[in-house]
C-alpha cells in the first residue's frame, strides 16, 4: 500500500510519524477527506480549497498547489487502484520540542494522503438512521476542519453506544451540525440549514446541495433552526463526504413524521447521485 508522505509516493511501512509531531501532541493541524467513485475525485477542488483554507486560519503554509495535490493524488488513487473509497489528507503543523507556542520559520508542516476502500451506504441511504441530540461543546471556530476532534469523538460515541448512526449538536437552542455532517430539515416545503459561520463547517457536500436547488429553482433557506423545529419537521436529512445525503427518520427515540425518509429527502438524494455520475461516471 502507497501513501503520500511530504510530497513523495512511498510504501506505508517505511513512514513514521515522530512524537514531538504537533499534530500527534496537540491536534496541530487540519485534514480533508475527499470521496472516490469510479476511480475518481469527487470535488477535489473545493476540498483542497478548503483545506488551504484551513491551514491558512492557523498559520500552516502548505508548500503545494492545489494542482500539485490533486496529481498527486490520482496518482495515488490509481497505484491503489482504489475504486470506491476516500482519499485522506492531513496537515500537521509539524515537528518541533514540545512547546505550546510555535514558529512558523523553523517548522516544516508534514503532509500526508492515504487511501481507503469505502462502499456507499445503500441501506441507510434508502431506510433512513437514527440520530441523538447532543450539547455543542466545541470551540468558537468549527469552520476550520481542525485535527481536534474531542468534542466530536465524544459526541459520536455516545450516538454509537445508543444504537444511532450520529449525535447533532445544539448550541443554546440552536441545531449547529453532526457530529462530522451537517443537518437539514423540511417544514412545510421549506428547505433549511444552519447558515455558514463559524459555529459549523462549511461542508462541501452541504455547498453542492445548495447549488443543485438554486440551479434547479428549489428553495432553500441557510437560516437557524432549533431544536423543536428540529423534532418536528416534516423531514430532517444529513449531508457530508460518506454520509452523502441520509435521512434521519427517529431523534432521541421519537419518530420525524411518520418516520420514513420523505420526498423532498428522497428528491434531492436522486439529484445528489445524478451530480456525481455527471462528474465520476455511473
Ligand atoms: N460538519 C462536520 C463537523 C464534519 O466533520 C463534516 C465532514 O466530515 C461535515 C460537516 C460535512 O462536510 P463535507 O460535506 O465537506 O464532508
Amino acid at each position: 500500500k502507497n501513501i503520500i508522505f511530504n510530497g513523495s509516493m512511498v510504501d506505508k511501512s517505511t513512514v513514521h510519524i515522530d512524537i514531538e509531531d504537533r499534530g500527534y501532541q496537540f491536534g496541530d493541524g487540519i485534514y480533508e477527506v475527499i470521496r472516490i467513485y469510479n476511480g475518481k475525485l469527487f470535488t477535489a477542488d473545493e476540498h483542497l480549497e478548503r483545506l488551504i483554507k484551513s491551514a491558512t486560519a492557523i498559520e500552516i503554509n502548505i508548500p503545494y498547489s492545489i494542482k500539485e495535490i490533486k496529481n498527486l493524488l490520482i496518482k495515488l488513487i490509481n497505484e491503489n487502484n482504489v475504486t470506491m473509497g476516500i482519499v485522506y489528507i492531513q496537515v500537521s503543523r509539524g515537528v518541533s520540542p514540545r512547546k505550546h507556542s510555535f514558529t512558523t520559520i523553523h517548522t516544516a508542516p508534514v503532509f500526508i494522503a492515504y487511501t481507503s476502500e469505502l462502499k456507499i451506504p445503500k441501506d441507510s441511504l434508502s431506510c433512513g438512521v437514527s440520530a441523538i441530540t447532543i450539547e455543542d461543546i466545541r470551540w468558537l471556530r468549527c469552520d476550520i476542519k481542525s485535527l481536534n476532534l474531542l468534542p466530536n469523538v465524544l459526541a459520536k460515541q455516545k450516538a454509537v453506544a445508543e444504537n444511532c448512526f450520529e449525535a447533532i449538536q445544539y448550541r443554546d437552542d440552536t441545531v449547529t451540525e453532526g457530529s462530522s455532517s451537517n443537518v437539514w430539515i423540511v417544514k412545510e416545503g421549506v428547505i433549511k440549514t444552519h447558515p455558514a459561520n463559524n459555529f459549523i463547517l462549511n461542508g462541501i457536500t452541504r455547498q453542492v446541495i445548495l447549488s443543485i436547488c438554486k440551479e434547479l429553482g428549489i428553495k432553500t433557506i441557510e437560516e437557524k433552526f432549533t431544536t423543536d423545529e428540529l423534532l418536528n419537521a416534516d423531514e430532517v436529512f444529513l449531508t457530508g463526504t460518506t454520509t452523502e445525503v441520509m435521512p434521519i427518520i427517529v431523534i432521541n427515540n421519537h419518530k420525524i413524521s411518520t418516520g420514513i425518509p420523505g420526498p423532498v429527502t428522497k428528491n434531492i438524494q436522486s439529484l445528489f447521485t445524478l451530480k456525481i455520475e455527471s462528474i465520476c461516471g455511473p
